[in-house]
């Protein structure tokens, strides 16, 4: 079934809840460490705002243990959005109570209310049948702008609406679904699928379906030193899981069958540790001993960029290298920019560091679509079906 657009939905005059994704980075001084995350909900609560709509707009921020903690408050987030919208945003002590009701109920057309961090109330997770009524007595219309967590079944993303007369998407979201679907339909080829990060165990599955999908994959970052391994590599004192080996060696064996080339690094930057001001390049069947491998070497990285010059489609998650360290970010860099100067590839990014490394590559523009989602977008990517978007049919 389809799902409405936040502008289908009768708002004029209406209260409207927005479940946001304001899961934002803080400073240890509690400041906004980068606002993106806000900035990309602004078309859809500046709709709203000239709709005037009574808005309504609630977000988790962080882990607090099911309690409130000031440590988790959104009162930065608050401040940072009134700056943003040039307006007054009217943020309640508590997600759910007396307090809350009363800010929402005198709400006037046009105003902004911030529910205070929802994981302060311990049914928000446990997508708790009272906190989802009482979350929608504070509204008309029900709008899902937080992709980043519409892979979760919690009180604000799927409890609460079935209470709620009216239910769509948020701008940023039907954003998301539009750029995301078009990887799971028919896509122009060469697909190339890019996949780095930490952990062989954290992407298996996007990696086998993705599997069934693409003509090729280059594997980086420290989930390659596990396929090296698995061939038979000596990694040195690199990151590797080793329970994961025999997974790494039945992915091998079922991409071979597949007919999809995965292209792992020939050369890797080693060093004795993350805080080595330099690296060197070696080539895999080269890491010393006591060396670990931070990042794929310029061989690889010029291999990888000319596949990406030749893709069609293009998706990638998780990066080359330990990009936050200036030693080992030429990989991640790299890769990056290749991406962004393939104008005629539908290019996918998704994953919280990989976004970060492409924001500092400077290439976001240059990029079809930059996913506010990690967690969510692999998922998507995987043809799972995630209950946030299922509940908005
Ligand atoms: P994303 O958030 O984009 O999904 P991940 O969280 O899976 O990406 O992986 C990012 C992390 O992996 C980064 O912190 C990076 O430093 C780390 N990483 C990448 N390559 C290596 C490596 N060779 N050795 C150790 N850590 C690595
Ligand atoms: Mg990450």
């Amino acid at each position: 079934m389809a799902i409405k657009s936040v502008k289908e939905l009768p708002v004029e005059g209406k209260r409207v809840f927005v479940r946001v994704d304001f899961n934002v980075p803080l400073t240890p001084a509690r400041g906004i460490a980068d606002d993106a995350r806000i900035r990309a909900a602004l078309p859809t609560i500046q709709y709203l705002i000239e709709k005037g709509a009574r808005i309504v707009l609630g977000s988790h921020l962080g882990r607090p243990k099911g309690g409130p903690d000031p440590a988790f408050s959104l009162e930065p987030v608050g401040a940072r959005l009134a700056e943003l919208i040039g307006k007054d945003v009217l943020l309640t002590d508590e997600p759910a109570g007396d307090g809350a009701r009363k800010v929402v109920s005198d709400l006037r057309d046009g105003q902004v209310a911030l529910l205070e961090n929802l994981r302060f109330h311990p049914g928000e997770e446990q997508n708790d049948d009272g906190l989802a009524k009482t979350l929608a007595s504070y509204a008309d219309v029900y709008v899902n702008d937080a992709f980043g967590t519409a892979h979760r079944a919690h009180a604000s993303t799927v409890g609460m609406i079935k209470y709620v007369g009216h239910k769509g998407a948020g701008l940023l979201m039907l954003k998301e679904i539009e750029f995301l679907s078009r990887l799971l339909g028919e896509v122009e080829h060469p697909y190339v699928a890019v996949i780095g990060g930490a952990k062989v165990s954290d992407k298996i599955a996007v990696l086998e379906s993705l599997c069934s999908k693409v003509d090729k994959m280059l594997i980086g970052g420290a989930m390659a030193n596990t396929f090296l391994k698995a061939q038979g590599k000596n990694l040195g004192k690199s990151k590797v899981e080793e329970d994961k080996l025999p997974l790494a060696r039945a992915f091998l064996k079922e991409a071979e069958k597949k007919n999809v080339a995965i292209l792992l690094p020939r050369d890797v930057v080693v060093a004795t540790g993350l805080d080595d001001p330099t690296g060197k390049v070696v080539s895999v069947d080269a890491v010393p001993e006591g060396f670990m491998a931070l990042d794929i070497g310029p061989e690889t990285a010029q291999g990888y960029a000319d596949e990406l010059a030749r893709a069609r489609t293009v998706f990638w998650n998780g990066p080359m290298g330990v990009f936050e360290k200036k030693p080992f970010a030429a990989g991640t860099v790299g890769v990056a920019r290749a991406l962004a100067a393939n104008k005629r590839a539908l290019s996918v990014v998704g994953g919280g560091d990989s976004a970060a490394a492409i924001e500092e590559a400077g290439v976001v523009d240059q990029i079809s679509h930059l996913s506010t989602g990690g967690g969510a977008s692999l998922e998507f990517v995987e043809g799972k079906t995630l209950p946030g978007i299922a509940a908005l049919e």
